[in-house]
């Protein structure tokens, strides 16, 4: 009889995924076989990805004053942090941002905004004026993260030159009221569904090491294979001061990577990009995030923490043998 890591192998080269049960078992392999994991999905990300890096950058467009209660955020006002708010910015700084972005590698570069939608109308016309701004004068892909918008105004946006979407769904349907009470899983499983029927490409993931079980990363994963996402983020928690999380213990690199390869062993063709927490969590093992199966990673600040120089990590794509995905 083959075992989980035979069944992963042959299901992956074959572009099938891990079931629920199936992931369950691999879940419990021990981080000693942590090194036969990663040849499994090394192949698997070879065989799909190639030799690829996709780099993304962000901009916070808009930052905090949200009146969600997200436990991991702190960009809540329901905590008292540190974080500097400001409303919408103008379009022509988000057009200077995208420009920095692709000075710095990025191939594709989203305008996030905090909150759950986009409310004032003069927003949604700064947001038009950007991407068109983009349109001439940058090549990065446009990509955004605006929460929960009508299907008429994702319309808008992609009549613009919007090309993709962002939207997680941070953790399971089980473990979601957990870390945030006002407002339901559904409304972002519905926001991920019209994403799609409007046609973008669609990244949806979540945050790990929030007190999330294995059973629950297999459950998102089994939502977002289910949703048809075409690129799963993740992110691991850097823990914020004044969230009701800042002072969880940070995950083992070890089991951020074998995370990292239940994604690519449960969706063997879909993107998979790390992305939050990255440097924290992975420390010294962060190169190996492409063994682990991932094929894209954010490259740049994150969303309210500071990242790596670009540089280093195109250096370490090269040192890897491994390429940035062209424009
Ligand atoms: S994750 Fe998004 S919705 Fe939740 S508190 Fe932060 S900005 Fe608000």
């Amino acid at each position: 009889m083959k075992n989980i890591l035979e069944i992963a192998l042959s299901k992956g080269m074959a572009g099938i995924g891990l079931n629920a049960e199936e992931a369950r078992e691999f879940a419990q392999l021990p981080e000693e076989q942590l090194t036969e994991i990663l040849s499994v999905t090394e192949r698997i990300r070879r065989k799909f990805k190639g030799d690829e890096v996709d780099l993304c950058a962000i901009t916070s467009a808009k930052t905090g004053l949200c009146a969600e209660d997200c436990s991991f955020c702190s960009q809540s006002v329901n905590y008292a942090t540190d974080i500097r708010s400001h409303t919408m910015l103008e379009a022509d700084e988000i057009i200077e941002n995208a420009k920095e972005a692709q000075a710095s590698g990025a191939r594709e570069f989203s305008i996030v905004t905090s909150g759950t939608k986009i409310e004032k109308e003069r927003d949604i016309e700064k947001l038009i004026d950007a991407l068109k701004g983009m349109k001439g004068s940058v090549q990065v892909e446009r990509c955004a993260s605006l929460g929960n918008l009508t299907p008429e105004t994702m319309h808008r946006l992609k009549k613009a030159g919007l090309e993709s979407y962002h939207h997680n769904l941070e953790t399971s349907r089980s473990y979601f009221p957990k870390i945030c009470t006002t407002h339901r899983y559904e409304e972002d499983v519905t926001v991920v569904r019209n994403a799609k029927e409007a046609g973008f490409y669609v990244c949806s993931g979540g945050i790990f090491g929030i007190g999330e079980s294995w059973d629950d990363r297999i459950e998102l994963a089994e939502t977002l294979a289910e949703l048809g996402v075409d690129s799963v983020p993740i992110n691991f928690l850097n823990p914020r001061p004044g969230t009701p999380l800042e002072h969880s213990e940070n995950l083992t690199p070890r089991e951020c990577l074998k995370i990292i390869a239940l994604y690519r062993l449960m969706m063997p063709k879909t993107d998979i990009v790390v992305c939050g927490g990255r440097d924290l969590n992975l420390r010294d093992l962060q190169s190996m995030l492409f063994c682990a199966g991932a094929n894209g990673m954010m490259i740049g600040n994150y969303l309210t923490t500071p990242g790596r120089k670009p540089e280093d990590d195109l250096n370490m794509i090269k040192d890897l043998g491994l390429k940035p995905k062209a424009h």
